[in-house]
């Protein structure tokens, strides 16, 4: 398997409508796995074909419990109901997420790998991942559907990382190891006792 290059904003490819795929051929097996090897590296819960640049109407989803992906071509929402807000980022936005109006709960058809019709009903980060998909193989992002025009942040994760080690280091300096062993309350004193 390999994993493919991704595309990123604004490459044309992530504005355009993906192709209904007529005949599930064998050789569009090796794309689908490439497709999900991509996703995997990525560490992305989905990814649909215009993100690897393919126009092919094909996406892949797998949310962080489940242990099989699911191959979705073909995939329609069929039907949405209600409506939240939640938080959303996208492997070809990399750096920010988003608030965005998503479904409370969705239908979805699309056909397996085996040319069967799949269909779901979903609500949750399965909806979520289900619209957010749909939506690239339509040629939209999920920057289409934020909440307000700033609910689109950057995220600086390196930054933030840096900060909480620094803390740590600032705690450890404020509360030395007290290695005496005279106090009662001492952490672990109880450990100690029992090991005794
Ligand atoms: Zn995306």
């Amino acid at each position: 398997m390999t994993v493919l290059d991704m595309r990123f904003v604004p490459d044309p490819i992530l504005r355009r409508q993906a192709r209904k795929i007529g005949k599930v051929l064998p050789r569009m097996k090796k794309f689908i796995d490439d497709m999900i090897e991509t996703m995997h590296a990525e560490m992305g819960v989905g990814l649909a074909a215009n993100q690897v640049g393919s126009l092919q109407k094909v996406a892949v989803i797998q949310l962080p419990d489940w242990e099989e992906p699911l191959i979705l071509i073909n995939p329609e929402i069929t039907r949405q109901e209600g409506e939240r807000e939640v938080e959303e980022g996208c492997l070809s936005i990399p750096g920010y997420r988003g608030m965005v109006k998503r479904s409370v709960s969705v239908r979805a058809r699309a056909i397996g790998l085996d040319g069967k019709i799949i269909r779901i009903k979903a609500d949750g980060l399965l909806a979520q991942a289900l619209e957010h998909e749909t939506g690239h193989l339509k040629g939209q992002l999920y920057i289409d559907h934020l909440v307000t025009p700033d609910s689109l942040y950057k995220i600086t994760h390196t930054a933030e990382d840096d900060s909480e080690a620094e803390d740590e280091a600032e705690a450890t300096e404020a509360n030395p190891p007290d290695d005496t062993g005279s106090s009662p309350d001492r952490p672990g004193s109880s450990l100690e006792d029992k090991a005794k």
